[in-house]
């Protein structure tokens, strides 16, 4: 069976280390016995550029149809005015809309031979390994009403937070089905001390904690959890939390693993396709010069060979790869070697047959 994914390259670096990690995705998905077809389509600054929208409705509805999408990265100063009616996010949050991809999962492993370009110290490092499960679709980013009005001669702004317990549920679910395959374990993250949204959190994270007898629950306040990320991150096996809280903490454990470049990342629904993009941007300052980082693309690609194409052995074969390349002391300009994007790419490559 042929599988058909949709490639988004993007803005900036976008095209260089989707270009990049397609080749590792085809070699890994070749050896699998797996066969693909893909379909580039513009998303974000490119398609503002083309079409005057950052997401057209045929690349949405390609997406839609596809098994996985691949995204590089959108944005650049070039779309920069905040004040542009048409804005390259949007693409971003309408493809996750129209994917229905409620739930955006990090995982954050620190390398050995990495811990060095950690601002953390090495022994806070040791045994790393997180993943990190933001809910994606609801809460206090797309809660109504939500305005500007003028209340007794002020202005005053509101944002509503609002969670169902079924949105809740089936993001915490999720959480728990990966704690399943792992280290066993669920931090539930909320304000509960203060916020109804987080009551409401913290009983549907219990109620969903009796379905997996298997794993074990802890409810930490996003406070709290903020300072264990950096003073205990070891002890984290998958954190799930809601969209405000997973936006500040995803980019905080992202720190510990040293570069942006690095990591990848995975949006998902029930069913349908799966979204995967590095965690970085379009990186302008770069964009054009062939040094990016391509390993958290083809990190990415090995989430979508798990996740979207049932393909765990293909997955952890590229995983291994990109681990064997860094422990050989290969590194591209933001890890401080000289290897170009398209050398580290060869170099994974080679390592996926070893
Ligand atoms: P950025 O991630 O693009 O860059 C931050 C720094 O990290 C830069 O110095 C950059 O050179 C470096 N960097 C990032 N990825 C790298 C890689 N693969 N290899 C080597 N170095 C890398 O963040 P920014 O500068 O804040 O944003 C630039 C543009 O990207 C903005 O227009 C922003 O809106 C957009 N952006 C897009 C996404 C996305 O598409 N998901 C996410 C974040 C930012």
């Amino acid at each position: 069976m042929e599988n058909n994914i949709v490639l988004l390259p993007g803005d900036g670096i976008g095209p260089e280390v989707v270009g990049q990690a397609v080749r590792v995705l085809e070699a890994a998905a070749a050896a699998a016995g797996t066969s693909l077809r893909f379909t580039e389509r513009l998303l974000g600054g490119c398609s503002i550029d083309q079409y005057g929208t950052a997401m057209t409705e045929e690349t949405l509805a390609d997406c839609q149809q596809a098994d996985a999408v691949l995204l590089g990265a959108v944005g650049g100063p070039k779309w920069d005015d905040p004040q542009a009616k048409v804005r390259p996010e949007q693409g971003l949050l309408g493809l996750r809309k129209g994917l229905g991809v409620f739930a955006n999962l990090r995982p954050v492993r620190v390398h050995p031979a990495l811990v060095s370009a950690s601002p953390l110290k090495p022994e806070r490092l040791a045994g790393v390994d997180l993943i990190v499960v933001r809910e994606l679709t609801g809460g206090l980013y797309f809660g109504q009403p939500k305005g500007r009005q003028m209340v007794d001669g002020h202005e005053q702004a509101v944002d509503t937070l609002v969670y169902t317990d079924e949105e809740i549920r089936r993001v915490v679910r999720l959480a728990f089905r990966f704690a399943q395959q792992r280290r066993k374990k669920v931090t539930s993250v909320d304000k509960a001390n203060v916020l109804e949204s987080s009551r409401l959190w913290r009983k549907v994270a219990v109620e969903v904690a009796a379905e997996f007898p298997d794993v074990a629950l802890e409810h930490m306040l996003v406070d709290t959890a903020s300072m264990r990320l950096v003073t205990s991150p070891a002890a984290i096996d998958v954190l799930v939390t809601e969209n405000m809280f997973g936006d500040i903490l995803t980019d905080e454990a992202s720190v510990l693993a040293g570069s942006m470049g690095m990591l990848p990342s995975a949006s998902l629904g029930e069913g349908g396709a799966g979204l995967y993009e590095p965690i970085h941007g379009s990186a302008p300052d770069i964009a054009g010069k062939g040094i990016a980082n391509p390993l958290g693309t083809i990190l990415s690609t090995a989430l979508l060979l798990r996740y979207s194409l049932n393909q765990p052995e293909a997955a952890a074969r590229i995983e291994a790869a990109v681990d064997k390349a860094i422990s050989d002391g290969l590194r591209t300009v933001d890890l401080g070697g000289s290897l170009t994007s398209r050398q580290m790419t060869d170099e994974v490559l080679a390592l996926l047959n070893v």
